[in-house]
C-alpha cells in the first residue's frame, strides 16, 4: 500500500437515528478531534457523514489504532488525496495499484462522484482511469469488475479527490453519551470492565460504582480499579467519574449475622440499593454489572432474581450469555486483563461463605433483611459517605508510580 495521505471516516448506525443525527455528529467530531489533538499536523474535514482525516505526514498506524477507540464509527478507509484534475487522478491511481501489495493480476475502478461540477460521469471516468492503469501495466493487468484482486475506489469531492481500496471495520455502536448514562458496577475483576466497554460502545456514558472494605482490602485493590477506569477512560474525551463506596462496616455487620450462605446474596442485594441511589442522585437510568449466567453461585437465574429484586432501574448485563473465554479475549483486546489478573483481593472474597447459595429464597432473604435493623441507616450512611473520583486517560504516568 502506498503511504496513506488521508483517512477516510464513516460513521455508523448513528446515520439510521435521523433526528438525533446531527447531535451524534457532533459527538463523533469532538472524540475523533480529541484523538487528533495529539497530533498537530493533521486536520479535520467533515461532509455529509463523512469525515475526512488529513495526515499532513502524522503516523497512520498510530491514528488508526486510536480510531479503533472511537464508537459510533462503522468503517474507515487509509487513502491518497488527488487535485479535482483528471491528470491527476490518473497519475495517483496508476502509482496507486503500482504500490499495491501483492501486486494484483486483475482490478476494478470504481468511481464515486460527489462533485456534480467535476467533468465526466463516473461511469466515463472509470474508463477514464481504468484505460491510463492499463495501458501503463503493458499487459500485466486485466480489468475484472466482478472478482478484482484490486478495487481502486475513487470518490470525487468538492475541494479534492480521493483514492482508496480497503474498507476496514471501526467498532460500530454509537459515540459514548449519545444513549444516556448508566452506572457501572465495576469490581476489579475481569468481567465488569468488559462489561462496562459494552455499555460505552452502546453509546452510554459509563460512571464507576466500587465497593471496597478499606482496610480489609488494601489501598492496591483501589488503585486497581482506578487504573481499569483510567483503561476505560480511552474510549472517551470525557473524564469517568468513579465512585467509591465505603463497605466495611455492611459487609462486617452482615458477616456477623449468621446469614451463612445467604451472604453473597445479602450482599449483593445491599450494593445494588446503594448503587440504585447513587444513580437517582447522578441522573443515571440503568446499572451495569459483569454477570454471566452460570458463572458463579451468585449468577445461577435464581440468584440474579433474588439479588435484583426490588431494584427499579433497570440492570444492563451485557456479558450475560457470553462464555469465560470469550470474555478473556476481549479483556485482553481492550488491555484491562493484565490489571484485573492482579491479585489483590476484592471486598468479595473477604468472609466468602463456604458454599454459597445457588437457589436463594427470596422469602427468607426478606425476613431476614427486616430483621437487620441496622441496614437502612447503614446504606444511607455508604451512600453519604460515598468519594467520587474523576479519571481521565492521560494522567496515566502519575498514577503509574504509585506502585
Ligand atoms: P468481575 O470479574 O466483574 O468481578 P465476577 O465474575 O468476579 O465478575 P462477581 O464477583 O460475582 O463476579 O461479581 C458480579 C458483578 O457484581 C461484577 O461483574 C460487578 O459488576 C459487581 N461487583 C462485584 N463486586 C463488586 C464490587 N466490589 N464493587 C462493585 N461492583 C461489584
Ligand atoms: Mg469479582
Amino acid at each position: 500500500m502506498q503511504h496513506p495521505e488521508a483517512i477516510i471516516v464513516r460513521l455508523g448506525e448513528l446515520t439510521l437515528k435521523g433526528r438525533n443525527r446531527r447531535r451524534f455528529e457532533r459527538r463523533m467530531m469532538e472524540q475523533i478531534a480529541n484523538l487528533i489533538q495529539h497530533y498537530p499536523k493533521a486536520t479535520l474535514r467533515e461532509e455529509f457523514g463523512r469525515v475526512y482525516i488529513i495526515l499532513n505526514g502524522e503516523p497512520y498506524a498510530e491514528l488508526a489504532a486510536g480510531l479503533n477507540r472511537v464508537f459510533g464509527l462503522s468503517s474507515y478507509s487509509p487513502a491518497v488525496k488527488a487535485r479535482l484534475d483528471l491528470e491527476d487522478i490518473r497519475r495517483r491511481a496508476i502509482e496507486w495499484v503500482r504500490g499495491a501489495e501483492p501486486a494484483p493480476r486483475t482490478f476494478k475502478v470504481s468511481v464515486k462522484r460527489a462533485n456534480k461540477a467535476f467533468p465526466h460521469n463516473s461511469h466515463e471516468l472509470a474508463h477514464l482511469i481504468g484505460g491510463a492503469i492499463l495501458r501503463q501495466a503493458e499487459g500485466t493487468l486485466q480489468v475484472d469488475v466482478h472478482q478484482p484482486e484490486l478495487e481502486l475506489r475513487i470518490d470525487i469531492r468538492q475541494h479534492e479527490v480521493y483514492l482508496f481500496s480497503e474498507i476496514l471495520p471501526g467498532t460500530g455502536g454509537y459515540p459514548v453519551g449519545s444513549n444516556g448514562k448508566a452506572l457501572l458496577m465495576l469490581s476489579g475483576g475481569i468481567d465488569s470492565p468488559v462489561a462496562g466497554w459494552h455499555s460505552m460502545r452502546r453509546g452510554l456514558e459509563i460512571e464507576g460504582v466500587h465497593f471496597h472494605s478499606y482496610p480489609y482490602t488494601s489501598e492496591r485493590a483501589q488503585q486497581k480499579v482506578i487504573d481499569l477506569t483510567r483503561k476505560l477512560a480511552r474510549y472517551t474525551p470525557d473524564r469517568i467519574v468513579l465512585h467509591m463506596v465505603p463497605f466495611t462496616e455492611i459487609q462486617t455487620r452482615l458477616n456477623q449475622s449468621n446469614c451463612e450462605n445467604l451472604l453473597i446474596t445479602l450482599m449483593r442485594r445491599s450494593m445494588l440499593r446503594i448503587a440504585e441511589q447513587l444513580a437517582s442522585g447522578r441522573k443515571a437510568n440503568a446499572l451495569v454489572t459483569g454477570e454471566s449466567l452460570g458463572q458463579v453461585a451468585s449468577q445461577t437465574l435464581t440468584s440474579m432474581q433474588v439479588i435484583g429484586d426490588g431494584i427499579r432501574l433497570p440492570i444492563l448485563r451485557p456479558l450475560v450469555m457470553m462464555d469465560k473465554q470469550e470474555i478473556i479475549g476481549q479483556a485482553q483486546a481492550i488491555d484491562t486483563y493484565d490489571i484485573s489478573i492482579l491479585p489483590y483481593e476484592d471486598c468479595c472474597t473477604l468472609f466468602v461463605p463456604k458454599s454459597p447459595a445457588t437457589n436463594p429464597n427470596l422469602k427468607v432473604v426478606e425476613r431476614m433483611e427486616k430483621s437487620f435493623f441496622f441496614l437502612p441507616e447503614l446504606e444511607q450512611q455508604a451512600v453519604e459517605q460515598t468519594e467520587a473520583l474523576y479519571i481521565r486517560e492521560q494522567e496515566e504516568d502519575k498514577f503509574d508510580e504509585y506502585f
